[in-house]
């Protein structure tokens, strides 16, 4: 008999599941609570970044990830955006640099293809950018994708191999008996399955809260705003210093100075940013993204947040300026201490697949993951670092966290 799957949620994880377990004969079903696509997958800015990816599992699964784009253009029925022409992190204080050296050196060491770039290297890229930046890191396997056109492929592929995907559904409760998952409750009823998937990204701890399992995934919201679609000026994904403060990579060097790393915009706003662009084919420019770590998820932007990327943009992309702002919107990723997501059968026939930082590279190898778990085929990276039985910390709401 063919084994019967839920998977809960229709983001990057959820629809990369679905369409990997149903690309293996398995009966495969989705819900959804609001639609395809809703979630953080549907709005971020699309870095497939391997650039500042810690060794190990975050690093395996993000080259395996890039890869795979490969894969899933040729084998999705319907077409996604994808983009190989790298990332790069700029700067503009020349008392930076040495720090952007060593970076540049270490990441080198782990087997990235990166180089320092200099002003006009950058400004060849980075069209409207400030005419004093120095320099930057840049790693040529970074890539970029148009998410919800990844996310909306998948569903398609999930759908063409069999797969049923119900949106407006939501999950209240899990279903146990005698330890074992049988389903879950439901808006409209109880479904049953032989295993039930969660992919509820940032919603994980509310919905895994209700059935009396604590799970400790975090919420960290970033807020965005779109240009109308503009002449192609932006190459590769592009993120501002500001962001280097945000990854351990950066803050474990010995040259490291975080004061050299928080901006007058920062103390200004009271918000940590992580200062971005980037365009997609249809000419519009994504910026952004302050950063706050709300107890729910909360997918409004805030006027001050705006503000504080209108400021930080137009300080360090003068260029855009006068852009127009067609859309604004807020987004939250989920997290976990360690960084990296819990995959893995957490009581029988329950598989976890929820915590992902960095969903554009890590959520479609996800899926394949979890088909081969499902399958109990041998997972084809090592899966030690993202069991559950490891030590991960509370969350704690507000608390500011870095990668
Ligand atoms: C603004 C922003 C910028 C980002 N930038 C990047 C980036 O550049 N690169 C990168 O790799 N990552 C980035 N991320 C992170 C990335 O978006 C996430 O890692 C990824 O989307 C997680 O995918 P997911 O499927 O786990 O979660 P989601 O996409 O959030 O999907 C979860 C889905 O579950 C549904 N759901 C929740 N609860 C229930 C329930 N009870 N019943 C039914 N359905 C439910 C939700 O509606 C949602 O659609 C960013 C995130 C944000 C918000």
């Amino acid at each position: 008999m063919t084994s019967s799957v839920l998977i809960v949620g229709g983001g990057l994880v959820g629809t990369s599941s679905a369409y990997f377990s149903a690309r293996e004969g398995l009966n495969v079903t989705l819900l959804e609570q609001k639609s395809i696509g809703f979630g953080a997958s549907g709005r971020n800015p699309g870095f497939v970044w391997l650039h500042c990816r810690n060794p190990g599992w975050a690093l395996n699964v993000s080259k395996k990830g890039r890869a795979l784009y490969d894969e899933l253009r040729n084998d999705l029925p319907v077409p996604f955006e994808f983009r190989a022409d790298g990332g790069l992190i700029y700067f503009h204080d020349e008392r930076q640099a040495p720090i952007f050296k060593e970076f540049v050196a270490a990441r080198q060491a782990d087997g990235l293809d990166m180089t320092l770039l200099g002003n006009k290297e950058v400004r060849d890229l980075v069209g409207p950018i400030r005419e004093d930046v120095v320099g930057a890191s840049y790693c040529a396997e970074d890539a970029q994708i148009n998410t919800p056109t990844v996310v909306a492929a998948l569903a398609a592929g999930a759908r063409a191999h069999g797969a049923d995907l119900r949106e407006g559904i939501t999950v209240s409760k899990l279903i146990f008996s005698g330890g074992r998952i049988m389903g879950v409750e439901t808006n409209e009823g109880n479904f049953f399955a032989d295993k039930v998937v969660i992919a509820s990204g940032a919603w994980t701890e509310k919905l895994m809260r209700a059935s009396g399992l604590e799970v400790p995934i975090g919420r960290e919201r970033l807020q965005v705003m779109a240009t109308k679609p503009l002449p192609m000026q932006i190459k590769p994904v592009v993120y501002g210093p500001t962001a280097a403060k945000a990854y351990g990579l950066f803050r474990n060097l010995p040259s490291w100075d975080d004061a050299l790393f928080r901006s007058k915009i920062e103390e200004e706003s009271g918000y940590e940013m992580l200062t971005l662009a980037s365009q997609r084919a249809n000419g519009e420019i994504l910026i952004g993204c302050p950063m706050d770590y709300p107890s729910e998820v909360d997918l409004f932007p805030t006027l001050d947040g705006l503000k504080a990327i209108a400021d930080d943009i137009i300080t360090d992309f003068p260029g855009l300026k006068k852009a127009g702002i067609d859309r604004v919107w807020a987004g939250v990723l989920p997290f976990t201490s360690d960084l990296v997501p819990v995959i893995d059968e957490i009581a029988p026939g329950l598989i976890m697949a929820a915590g992902h930082v960095f969903g554009n590279s890590a959520g479609p190898m996800t899926g394949k993951l979890i088909s081969q778990l499902l399958t109990e085929t041998e997972p084809e990276i090592d899966m030690t670092e993202v069991r559950w039985n490891r030590e991960l910390d509370p969350v704690i709401p507000g608390a500011t966290v870095h990668w």
